[in-house]
């Protein structure tokens, strides 16, 4: 399918119809730098017709109350018209966001169809709990949707991350209001669309485009949005809490930012350290919530892994979005490639060792050379910050204590790696690594839906996949009945 063949999605999407506004926001290739088109900004009265659209959807299609297994039917159409189109849904992505189309297709359009399966059969497997009480009584726990949820995400990953919020909140029984990042906005659009087609109600999913201050705290505020389920950094969860402590209180979920520590110790095998060093901080460029973006090495191994990495790392070459081969990703904007770069020329001014890489690649769009920085010390920004690119620190720490005191970080606590081949040490220490995830020997995520994910401390609060995130959805009646 040629580019020219690709209908970029005009508009909101509400009641299951485009509603158009006028352009308010550019959305640019990161590969290019080129303009794609531009997006209207939904103010807090189209926010609004999108919570009556979804509210109307609830009351007049009985999807809450529609028998689980016909949810679950539905929701199974969805996935495999999702999977009919994922050429151009894998298209669509590379057009404005950072994933490359050649890798879009499998590892985001069809494990989101995967995901959205999963979520689905949880639709019909829950059962309610009768509680013992006495001859006298009966209790029971009934679980409910919670109505309407308002949901936004991030742009590293689009459609998974739409697919993470619509799956466990439509398989609960819910309706949805989604704000994608003004930055990547299309896919979520044809998601919705999709939904439709495949016979979910119209209304239930609805899809508003626009910027946070505006479009995101009109969400987030809104009284008739029952839950807050939100993907994006920390800084914005905290905004987004104080919205809603100001607006009303309601539950929320935040998926939020990391800074996580890869650690690895002198007896693990130094190819799979290698390699799972540079799956864990490379992919996206870098731009992933769990990024492994502090590198601790046992002294006694350190130059032989940072040999290893640097030859690794110096093979990454800019790669557009939409070429036939996945390559390495571009930075999502300008605006952050200069950030990265301020981050590491900070390192390099106090100090820190530039061991590769260390500047923009020389090309049209937003590159970032992969970067290695040792000589770093703890409160170094480049240590303390979520960079949010192909960007590692490097440090060396003497004993298992000195290791779990520079992996803890004072604000994050995502997610953590661990490279040893002694079980023991592997067991004792992934209870004291204070992170919502722990990888041993590998890591990063593969298809792994079943478990949890989400963080520790400012790193968020609920969890996204798993049982959890569809429970997050429902929320819980007791009833007790004198007989
Ligand atoms: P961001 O916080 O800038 O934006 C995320 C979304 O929130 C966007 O749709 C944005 O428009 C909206 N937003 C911004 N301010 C808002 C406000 N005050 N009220 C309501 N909505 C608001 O994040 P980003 O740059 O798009 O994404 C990168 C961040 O997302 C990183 O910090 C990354 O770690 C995090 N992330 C976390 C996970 C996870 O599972 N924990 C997954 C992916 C990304």
């Amino acid at each position: 399918m040629s580019d020219h063949e690709i209908q970029l999605p005009k508009g909101h999407y509400i009641g299951g119809r485009y509603v158009s506004g006028p352009d308010a926001i550019e959305v640019i290739s990161p590969s290019t730098g080129a303009r794609i088109g531009a997006i209207p900004c939904a103010d807090a009265e189209l926010v609004d017709a999108a919570v009556r659209s979804a509210r109307e959807a609830l009351a007049t299609s009985g999807w809450a109350g529609l028998t689980p297994r016909d949810r679950l039917r539905a929701m199974h159409a969805w996935a495999a018209l999702i999977e009919e189109n994922a050429e151009e849904l894998a298209r669509l992505e590379a057009i404005c966001s950072s994933r490359p189309a050649a890798l879009a297709r499998t590892g985001d359009v069809l494990v989101s169809a995967e995901q959205i399966r999963f979520f689905a059969e949880f639709a019909d497997k829950e059962a309610g709990t009768l509680v013992p009480t006495s001859d006298a009584q009966f209790g029971f726990i009934s679980d409910h949707p919670y109505g309407v949820v308002g949901a936004i995400t991030p742009w590293n990953f689009p459609i998974s991350m739409a697919a993470w919020k619509l799956g466990p909140a439509l398989a609960a029984g819910n309706a949805i209001v989604l704000k994608p990042s003004e930055m990547t906005p299309y896919t979520t659009l044809r998601l919705a669309e999709l939904a439709v087609e495949a016979g979910i109600p119209a209304g239930l999913v609805n899809v508003v485009l626009g910027d946070g201050p505006t479009t995101g705290t009109a969400i987030t505020g809104h009284r008739g949005i029952d839950k807050v389920s939100f993907t994006g950094s920390t800084r914005a969860g905290g905004a987004i809490m104080e919205n809603i402590a100001r607006t009303g209180i309601k539950p929320m979920t935040l998926e939020l930012g990391g800074k996580s520590p890869m650690v690895v110790f002198a007896d693990a095998d130094l190819d799979v350290a290698a390699k799972s060093l540079e799956t864990g901080i490379m992919p996206n460029a870098g731009q992933f919530c769990v990024a492994g973006s502090r590198i601790l090495v046992e002294e006694s191994i350190a130059d032989a892994l940072a040999e290893r990495l640097r030859a690794r790392f110096s093979t990454y070459a800019p790669t557009d979005t939409l070429a036939d081969q996945a390559g390495f990703s571009p930075i999502i904007s300008d605006k952050q490639l200069r950030r990265i770069d301020g981050i590491v020329q900070a390192a390099k001014a106090q100090g820190g060792e530039i061991l590769c890489g260390g500047a923009p690649f020389e090309t049209p769009g937003s590159y970032y050379q992969p970067t290695l920085i040792s000589g770093v010390t703890q409160d170094s920004p480049a240590v303390t910050e979520e960079i949010f690119g192909p960007v590692a620190t490097f440090q060396t720490f003497r004993t298992e204590d000195e290791a779990m005191q520079l992996a803890a970080h004072e604000t994050y606590g995502l997610a953590a790696g661990l490279f040893t081949s002694d079980v023991s040490r592997a067991l004792r220490l992934t209870r004291r690594l204070e992170a919502g995830t722990v990888w041993v020997n590998r890591y990063g995520r593969t298809r792994d839906h079943i478990l949890p994910t989400g963080g520790w401390k400012a790193s968020g609060l609920g969890k996204d996949l798993g049982r959890e995130a569809y429970l997050a959805n429902r929320r819980t009646k007791s009833v007790l009945i004198d007989l």
